[in-house]
């Protein structure tokens, strides 16, 4: 189950969500979506608008989890470079999923406008370079776009990424059109009402406690009701292998810290992210951050695999104050925090169970948009057309090691790692 909690600052500059009714009933659908985060209500929306009975069942409510209170930055690709994905799946591949990852934003894009979603979408994501190696990297991946796949982004230099971002903190970055930001609690809001427009039947605080099968067709239990359905889709990302223990090696988890600040003073708001991009920096644990359209800065970053620190603002300000000094008088008024699913290749895991259960989760920190487009290609997948989910669910997985015991400290032990070598 996620962790209980706030979504913060989202939750208090959202339009208040309808309520809507737990399960308490046995109902027969083509298909039961469980999780409503963009997975699962993606899912279901596409389900809904090609004609299928879509029953969604939500723990707890639309958005609750990461597609609620994440940073919201859309991204471009994947966590593995394209150059990467080559060596390792082979170019045809590696081109079929840049293709996806292209689609999986302007999806988001075309849902935005197509349904009127109001939630404060915007254009531009900024990689910035912690260090000359990551700059040179970042070149070298810029070029490799550029020639191959057509996909252009711009260089800057120190000077004007000073400029454009307010902060000296890096030697460089790269500026990327494609890529965006927005509000996450609303995006997921406005799909939830989406979907319910097509037609999909939406319960919250059912949390399912249980799938099986039988001739009729996948069981999929609550306390208090039941939905029997042909088709299953499990998309509960960080929470999959409570459902499925057969998940558990394939599925890691750890908690991201977001935080916003007041409103920025005259003339800081004018200063800090001039371009008004998201932006995210090139460690292995990094910072991300963008500004909110009352002139937040929301500052996100640090990561802890257990036993979150209750002092969110005392976590993560610090790190804020590096980068952006000047903030110091600027009291941070809100600090949440959020589970990311994450794999160990850091590439999205989509599978199926059963020849009636489906599942896409582990992001790995990308699940804006991507998660988004993987609700879409699990609906194309239990409508029979498996081609495109296939794309993902070739990408070989990766188990943790460890098994049950072990998995927990090997984690930790890796994240503890990654910030070692951010530091030097
Ligand atoms: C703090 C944070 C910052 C992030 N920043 C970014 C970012 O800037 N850009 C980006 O692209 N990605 C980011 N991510 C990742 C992104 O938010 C996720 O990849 C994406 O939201 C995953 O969507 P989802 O629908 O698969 O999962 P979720 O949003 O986690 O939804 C899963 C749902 O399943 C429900 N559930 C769980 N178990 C059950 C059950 N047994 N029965 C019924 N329902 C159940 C949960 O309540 C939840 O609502 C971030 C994540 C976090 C936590």
């Amino acid at each position: 189950m996620p962790p209980p909690g706030p979504q913060g600052y989202y939750a208090e500059s959202a339009s208040p969500a309808p309520l809507r009714p737990p399960l308490r009933e046995a109902l027969r659908a083509d298909a039961c979506v469980i999780g409503a985060g963009y997975t699962g209500l993606s899912a279901a929306l596409h389900l809904a608008h090609a004609g299928a009975r879509v029953v969604v069942l939500e723990a707890e409510t639309a958005g609750f989890a990461a597609s609620g209170r994440n940073g919201g930055q859309i991204h471009t690709g994947l966590r593995k470079d394209q150059a990467e994905l080559e060596t390792w799946l082979g170019k045809g591949h590696a081109r079929d999923l840049w293709s996806l990852t292209e689609e999986s934003k302007s999806l988001v894009r075309t849902l935005v406008a197509t349904h009127d979603i109001d939630c404060d979408l915007k254009s531009g994501l900024a990689i910035a370079a912690h260090d000359r190696a990551a700059l040179a990297a970042l070149v070298r991946d810029a070029e490799h776009l550029a020639r191959d796949y057509a996909y252009n982004t711009r260089m800057m230099d120190a000077a004007e990424t000073a400029q454009q971002l307010g902060t000296s903190a890096y030697p460089g970055a790269r500026m990327d059109r494609g890529g965006g930001h927005l509000h996450p609690l609303k995006f997921a809001r406005g799909l939830a009402q989406v979907a319910e427009k097509a037609g999909a039947a939406i319960f919250e605080n059912s949390p399912v406690l249980a799938v099986d099968e039988d001739r009729s067709g996948a069981n999929v239990r609550c306390r208090d009701g039941l939905v029997i359905a042909d088709r299953v889709v499990l998309a509960t990302d960080a929470f999959s292998a409570a459902l499925a223990p057969q998940l558990a090696p394939y599925i890691g988890h750890v908690e991201s810290f977001v935080t916003a600040t007041a409103p920025l003073p005259f003339p800081l708001g004018e200063t800090i992210l001039a371009c008004d991009a998201a932006v995210a920096d090139t460690r292995h644990v990094l910072d991300y951050y963008r500004k909110s359209p009352d002139g937040r800065l929301l500052f996100a970053g640090r990561e802890s695999y257990w036993n979150p620190p209750e002092d969110i603002i005392g976590l993560v300000r610090p790190r804020m104050l590096k980068v952006f000094p000047l903030l110091a008088n600027v009291p941070t008024e809100y600090g949440w925090r959020g589970t990311v699913g994450i794999t160990r290749t850091r590439m999205p895991h989509f599978g199926k169970l059963s020849s009636r259960l489906s599942f896409a989760h582990g992001y790995s920190g990308q699940g804006v948009a991507l998660a988004t487009l993987g609700g879409k290609l699990l609906a194309e997948e239990a409508m029979g057309k498996p081609e495109r989910f296939d794309v993902f669910a070739r990408v070989p997985a990766r188990k943790f090691p460890g098994g049950t015991m072990l998995r927990k400290p090997l984690i930790t032990a890796a994240l503890l790692w990654f910030k070692l070598v951010d530091a030097v």
